[in-house]
């Protein structure tokens, strides 16, 4: 487990360890400069919406009410990925919420950036600073992903979140998440929510009428799937198993990296779901390579190898040979890549059994380029894919 987190210790584990910008390993969807959806900007809280909570035992607040919360518990797996707990302020409750949906956070002093148009006509955000040149400081919210599930919340009256430092192309920190790191050295436990549960990344709307149900969650795109398979558990347990079959590839560099590894692990030893966990790392350290548990290569490539694909660098190769265009950077980018190997125990005719495409839905959350490689995976199987976008 690591300390407190250092911005320029964690700068320099992205740019040296994990490479620059563009770095096909980010620890999570956005790192290594990827976007929003454009559909919904950053700080763009249209989503959220306005109404009026409430029912049995709940006293009426208006949904996009902001509270305030405090951080109970901070686990932090690496100097850019933690995993929070925060608890209401004021002893009220949280709003009831499926596992997969999304609450949107705010901290109140952060790093405000303004947009600028680069020389090469690229749109950049830059630090805004005063007219002393000094950084303009303020309010910033985001949507996250609750990664507790709802019996943990009722039981516990916590929400959890797994979350990472965004770093952009440039090296810079995010506005929000670099203020949720920092809260360890400020001694500031609190983060404002929005009373407002949102999202229908749900079980109960995506995948419906499926027998068998493929999660694939890469760095902290495994936020919701750790809430359903939590969640799937707990029901097991309390006489309510599902008969529907889930099978998780869940993807990160390392496998200090892979929050929530041993519960899930756990969960799929305990067999009281017909449940599968296919840990897998794409920059294995020299113990994760003897690990015969943990999987090796991008999730999206153990896929590829369950249906004996081409690995997708191999794909993209391929596809570039014969067409004039320069192939070293294809052909760079395939001889880095960790060849797929299943953790032991685990088959590729098993895992083949359990994706039957008239019964098998795709549910995926992580790296846009490895979920969008998943989607062709799926439409080459005729496989229904199903994508949370971040
Ligand atoms: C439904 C949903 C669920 C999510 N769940 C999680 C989760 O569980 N865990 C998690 O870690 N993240 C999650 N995210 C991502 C999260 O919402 C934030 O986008 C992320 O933490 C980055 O925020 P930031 O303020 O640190 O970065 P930002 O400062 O917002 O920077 C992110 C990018 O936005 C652009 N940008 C920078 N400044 C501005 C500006 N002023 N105006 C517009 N654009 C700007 C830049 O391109 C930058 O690279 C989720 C997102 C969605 C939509």
């Amino acid at each position: 487990m690591h300390g407190i987190v250092n911005l320029d210790e964690a700068r320099t584990l992205v740019g040296n360890a994990f490479g620059a910008a563009g770095d096909p390993d980010p620890p999570w969807p956005f790192a290594g400069g990827m976007r929003c959806s454009p559909r919904r900007g950053p700080g763009d809280l249209s989503h959220v919406g306005f109404g009026t909570a409430g029912g049995a035992g709940r006293r009426e607040i208006t949904m996009a009410e902001r509270m305030i919360g405090t951080v109970v518990h901070r686990r932090d797996l690496s100097p850019i990925l933690s995993i929070l707990r925060l608890v209401p302020e004021d002893g009220s409750e949280f709003p009831p919420y499926l596992a997969g949906q999304y609450i949107a956070l705010r901290r109140e002093n952060c790093r405000l950036t303004k947009k600028t148009v680069g020389k090469d006509g690229k749109i950049e955000f830059v630090p805004d600073l005063d007219e002393n040149g000094r950084q303009r400081r303020g309010a910033v919210s985001h949507a996250y992903s609750i990664s507790s599930a709802p019996f943990e919340t009722r039981l516990s009256r916590y929400l959890e979140f797994y979350v990472v430092l965004h770093i952009d192309d440039r090296g810079q920190p995010g506005r929000l998440s670099e203020s949720l790191f920092q809260m360890h050295s400020t001694g500031d436990r609190t983060i404002s929510y929005f009373y407002k549960i949102a999202g229908d990344f749900t079980l109960e709307k995506r995948a419906s009428g499926f027998q068998n149900v493929v999660m694939i969650g890469t760095g902290s795109g495994l936020a919701p799937f750790a809430a359903m398979i939590k969640q799937l558990h707990y029901n097991a347990t309390q006489g309510s198993a599902s008969d529907v079959r889930y099978t998780l590839f869940h993807g990160n560099r390392s496998d200090l990296e892979l929050g929530y590894h041993d519960e899930l692990a756990a969960i799929a030893l305990s067999g009281t779901l017909d449940f599968v966990y296919v840990p897998t790392v794409s920059r294995p350290s020299k113990q994760d390579l003897v690990n015969p548990d943990l999987g090796k290569g991008r999730a999206n490539n153990l896929v590829r190898r369950v249906f004996g694909m081409p690995l997708k660098e191999e794909e993209d190769l391929a596809g570039l040979s014969g067409q004039g265009p320069d192939t070293t950077q294809a052909t760079a980018s395939l001889q880095v890549t960790v060849r797929p190997i299943l953790p032991s125990g685990v088959s590729e005719s098993g895992l083949r059994e359990r994706m039957d495409p008239r019964t098998t839905v795709f549910l995926t959350c992580g790296n846009p380029s490895g979920m969008a490689d998943v989607k062709r995976i799926a439409e080459a199987q005729g496989i229904r894919f199903e994508l949370e976008e971040w």
